[in-house]
């Protein structure tokens, strides 16, 4: 359990990151809250020469509203997530995604961008990211770029940033109107990390869901959103026939995983039970009594 030998520097400024980065190739690795990079180190799983802390760069964390987006700093903690004022107002989702990571030690350490960036099939705010549209800013020596969240998990623990670039902030819309947002998934019982976890956000109309997103983990090598569950659900009257029938294309197009948490025909299960009962409890708190029929 002890880390091959590495050398570690703080760089103050980004420019100073990416040279190191770009000096160094792939024996570099960027340290953020190290919960998920040191224990790998320790396993030997990632044997990085060069750990570049970005702790002191200012400006990598915080939470803002800017008009009708709030912007996340990468560095912000699932601890500031989940107790942000601003986003239980504006953005729920976050907290209560956030409130579900690992226990009060991992959220205070852990950071939301490392925790995207790591892309851990089982992690839980990647499905945030994709029901919510999030954007992702990276940025590196040749300059910026903004990355729909939909298009940045590439597959198991890979994403679209490429070596050189930093992810810096997370862009998610302000919720306002009739909205509901839930987060649910099956813990493993060890770490707490998902085997199934599926996040909801749904926009009403009277009854109507006239927007919604839908974000599943754990269950493929790549979070996904449930795109054909979204079409089944999106301007029609929410019932729990209707739910329910939607929910049963949960996992459609998906891989599911199997290991010696849960079968992939378990998860799928799961996929399906989990989905209907986040979009219900989202069309509950948007305010929608679910009654009997389709
Ligand atoms: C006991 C335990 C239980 C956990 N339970 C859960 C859980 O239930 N749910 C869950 O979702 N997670 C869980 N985690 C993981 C936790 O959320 C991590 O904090 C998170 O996955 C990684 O965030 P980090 O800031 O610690 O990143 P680090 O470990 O510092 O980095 C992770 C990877 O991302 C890269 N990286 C980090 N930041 C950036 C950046 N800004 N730009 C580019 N690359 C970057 C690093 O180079 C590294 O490869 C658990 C962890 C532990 C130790």
């Amino acid at each position: 359990m002890i880390p091959a030998p590495f050398d570690y520097i703080t760089p103050h400024t980004l420019d100073e990151a990416f040279r190191a980065l770009a000096s160094h190739g792939e024996d570099a690795k960027i340290l953020a809250g190290g919960h998920s990079l040191l224990p790998m180190m320790k396993l030997r799983l990632a044997n990085p020469k060069l750990l570049i802390d970005l702790s002191k760069i200012s400006g990598l964390s915080g939470i803002r509203q800017d008009g009708d987006q709030i912007t996340i700093g990468a560095l912000t903690t699932h601890y500031q997530i989940e107790s942000s004022e601003l986003l239980k107002e504006k953005c729920p989702l976050l907290p209560q995604t956030a409130r579900a990571i690992g226990d009060v030690q991992v959220r205070n350490r852990g950071t939301i961008g490392g925790s995207l960036a790591h892309a851990d099939p089982a992690a839980d705010m990647p499905a945030a990211m994709l029901a919510l549209g999030a954007e992702l800013r990276a940025r590196g020596p040749e300059g910026e770029r903004w990355l729909k969240a939909e298009d940045f998990f590439l597959g198991l623990m890979t994403t679209a940033l490429s070596p050189a670039e930093i992810l810096t902030e997370i862009r998610v819309p302000v919720s306002s109107g009739s909205f509901g947002t839930a987060y649910l998934k099956v813990p493993q019982k060890a770490s707490g990390f998902a085997i199934v976890g599926v996040a909801v956000w749904l926009k009403v109309e009277g009854e109507v869901c006239t927007e919604i997103g839908v974000g599943v983990t754990g269950l493929d090598a790549k979070p996904f959103r449930a795109r054909r569950v979204e079409e089944r659900v999106q301007g029609r009257k929410l019932a729990p026939g209707l739910i329910e029938e939607a929910s049963s294309h949960a996992s459609q197009g998906a891989e599911p995983l199997g290991d010696i948490h849960a079968s992939g025909e378990f998860r799928a299960h799961l996929a399906r039970l989990y989905t209907a009962r986040a979009i219900q409890e989202a069309a509950k708190i948007a305010g929608v009594s679910l009654t009997k029929g389709r």
